[in-house]
């Protein structure tokens, strides 16, 4: 009697294992981990444990893990809303491949603290996809462009957006009025640093294209196709590669686009917003307001869901709404009323791992106190003209681009006594003779 238990408690084991494991997503090490218990269970020993010997843990620690040669890793960086929080950035994705490149889609507030987080090089960091031009999607831009160059970033940082149905509502005026916001910045480094970084290349592109091809290289394909939201302008992106494909919708109105060019992919990112009766509740909006913003300017929960359902992904991921203990079931009851496929309902640091035959989902456990990752080539020391070739370019006259002897004039002279005690204690310890500048 006993042994017939335990024949069939190891078959129907087996059987959760063989059969189950497609919907499970178990990877090779929990189907092992299956097996020892089918065979302990048989001899009636328990699993071994060790207290020395760590396991594995079925968790992402950044800079760890060796991305594979036909592998993407999909790290959310920013999951949240346009209004600010410190659990969640605004919208955010970081796409790694197993050819070296990456790729972020959307920059929203909040979002460059994340991916620094990640302790990856800032040259590698050097092509962002701006869904469309919203603070949540584009807010930590200059975090990029400045943050990213002091970073270690020793290239021009690269941004592709779409145009608008003026120019003024285009990516290219939205960038170039964001450097100038920081031509004080700008001036107050240039001939202090290596200025290579602090440059931006704009891609505009036409939003209306159609599945249009708006980068091509080392085996990727991005495409956009136009998004409904706000005004004329949104686009979602796919990013094509080895026979993987990812689909960000960055904000959109479910529409007929989407629908035909986010077909056949392994993720889909598409946004949910909170719903309606937590607008009301949580944000304070009036129902009328409540049900024009959830339902009609985003995508509602129950839209999401259907629009899951009509190109069923590999694996769908909704973001852009605030995941709390008291909103998520909600938002998860609502979308399971259209859609029932595979699901992860995004926070910061979640991550995937996609190959041909798995989609792995975890969460990354990060360190906060990062500082800058290493450079990937050797710095350059300031050039000469430098701050020759800024001054005509952005109109400051050079002479202004230093401190007046008035401003000059207001240093405390008792400070230098301390501050040459700093230069002598260098000096010796370094073997070489740092000179005191001259006022
Ligand atoms: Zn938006
Ligand atoms: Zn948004």
């Amino acid at each position: 009697m006993k042994q017939s238990k335990m024949v069939f408690l190891g078959v129907a084991i087996t059987f959760a294992a063989v059969f189950l494991s497609p919907w499970c997503h178990l990877d090779g090490r929990e189907g092992i981990a299956l097996g020892l218990i089918s065979e302990a269970n048989a001899a009636e020993s328990p699993v071994k444990v060790s207290p020395v010997k760590a396991r594995e843990r079925d968790v992402y620690f950044p800079n760890s893990e060796d991305l594979g040669r036909d592998e993407m890793r999909v790290v959310a960086c920013g999951t949240g809303m346009p209004t600010t929080r410190s659990a969640q950035a605004a919208a955010c994705f970081l796409v790694e491949l197993g050819n070296g490149d990456k790729f972020i889609f959307d920059i929203g507030s909040g979002s460059a603290e994340r991916i620094s987080a990640l302790q990856i090089p800032y040259d590698y960091l050097d092509k962002i996809f701006v869904g469309h031009l919203h603070a949540d999607h584009i807010g930590s831009l200059a975090e990029m462009f400045i943050g990213g160059a002091l970073m270690g970033r020793q290239n021009p940082l690269r941004v592709w957006g779409p145009s608008g149905s003026v120019p003024e509502l285009g990516t290219a005026y939205a960038v170039q009025k964001m450097e100038e916001m920081y031509t004080w910045d700008l001036a107050g480094r240039v001939g202090l640093v290596d200025f290579r970084g602090y440059a931006i290349e704009v891609n505009e592109f036409d939003y209306r294209g159609e599945n249009a091809v708006i980068y091509k290289d080392n085996g990727v394909t991005i495409r956009s196709f136009p998004a409904i939201h706000s005004l004329d302008g949104p686009v979602s992106f796919s990013l094509e590669w080895k026979g993987l494909k990812f689909v960000f919708g960055s904000d959109t109105f479910p529409n007929k686009w989407f629908n035909e060019y986010a077909k056949d992919a392994d993720l889909v990112v598409h946004e949910c917003f909170v719903t309606v009766p937590d607008l009301i509740k949580k944000m304070g909006f009036t129902p009328e307001q409540a049900l024009l913003v959830g339902t009609q300017v985003h995508t509602s929960p129950e839209a999401f869901g259907k629009v899951m359902s009509m190109i069923k992904p590999k694996h769908a991921v909704a973001y852009h709404f605030f995941k709390d203990f008291d909103t998520t079931a909600a938002v998860n009851d609502r979308i399971r009323k259209t859609y029932d496929g595979p699901l992860s309902l995004a926070e910061d640091f979640m991550v995937w791992n996609i190959t041909k035959d798995d989609i792995r989902v975890r969460m990354a456990a990060v360190e906060e106190h990062t500082w800058a990752p290493p450079l990937v080539s050797k710095p350059e020391v300031p050039q000469k003209d430098d701050k020759g070739k800024f001054s005509e370019e952005v109109g400051v006259p050079l002479d202004k681009m230093g401190y007046s002897d008035f401003i000059k004039g207001g240093r405390l002279a008792e400070v230098d006594e301390v501050l040459r005690e700093t230069y002598k204690e260098a000096s010796e310890a370094l073997g070489r003779e740092f000179e005191y500048p001259s006022k």
